[in-house]
């Protein structure tokens, strides 16, 4: 029997900072709450990268692991064909900065990234370090979308942890993710981007566990309808408990 969807995990040795990997976890975990099967292929660098899966997953990393997982993916050129093949991404920090036109390597010269994302990173003037909350815009809000039909709607908040040096500026075909509310994201008071059936993300934490609304929208793309909300009583606190603590309320 075939399973609902299939999880490419990419290159978890490389780019899986600050508990990045717990995404595939988390996703697993809701699938299974909403009754989906899944099936889950493990990928690291040199590995053939599956072209006809429905969810990708790539975390955070240290510069040069990121200029090598970039690298990697360009010459196997498979990622782009799953991303015009519809597929969802989920690509946290280095990952979500290797899906841009360019970001710093470790010696802070622009280093080309796959462009899948019309996003550009730069250095900060000081790096990003702390937690990061955001509240969702909703697609009337941003600026540059044409057809507010395509784009996700979150209702909840958004939290995580940042740790990067990186700022992103997004093109008009990519919207932010969220309007920050504590910390950095992108550097321009927005946090990550959203394009197509791509979530680029500076949130860490890692970010599915403290936002599942996001992992219901990666598995509602990959089935093709709208998941259902499950509210989960442990992931209620602990969200709380951070907004509380970050923003005091
Ligand atoms: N190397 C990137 C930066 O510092 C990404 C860091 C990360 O993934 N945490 O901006």
């Amino acid at each position: 029997m075939t399973a609902d969807l299939t999880i490419v995990a990419i290159y978890a040795d490389l780019l899986g900072t600050y508990g990045d990997n717990g995404n595939l976890t988390t996703l697993l975990h809701r699938a299974r709450l909403h009754g989906l099967t899944t099936d889950v292929i493990s990928i690291q660098p040199g590995d053939p990268v599956p072209s006809q899966a429905d969810i990708y997953l790539l975390g955070g990393g240290e510069d040069t692991a990121q200029t090598a997982a970039c690298a990697a993916l360009r010459a196997d050129g498979n990622i782009r064909t799953a991303a015009e093949n519809g597929a969802a991404i989920l690509a946290i920090c280095a990952g979500y900065q290797l899906l841009g036109e360019y970001f710093p390597d470790s010696t802070g010269a622009r280093s080309p990234g796959l462009e899948l994302l019309d996003i550009r990173t730069d250095r900060l003037p000081q790096r990003a370090v702390g937690e990061l909350a955001a509240e969702p815009i909703s697609p009337s809000q941003s600026t540059g979308s044409t057809d507010s039909n395509q784009w996700p709607v979150f209702s909840g908040r958004f939290t995580g942890y940042e740790n990067h040096a990186g700022g992103t500026a997004r093109g008009p075909s990519v919207r932010p993710l969220g309007r920050v509310l504590s910390g950095i994201g992108n550097g321009d008071g927005t946090e990550g981007s959203v394009s197509g059936h791509i979530i680029g993300s500076y949130l860490h934490g890692p970010c599915l566990v403290r936002n599942p609304e996001i992992a219901d929208q990666l598995l509602g793309w990959a089935v093709d309808r709208e998941l259902p909300a499950l509210e989960e009583h442990s992931v209620n606190e602990l969200r709380a408990e951070r907004f509380r603590t970050v923003l005091g309320h």
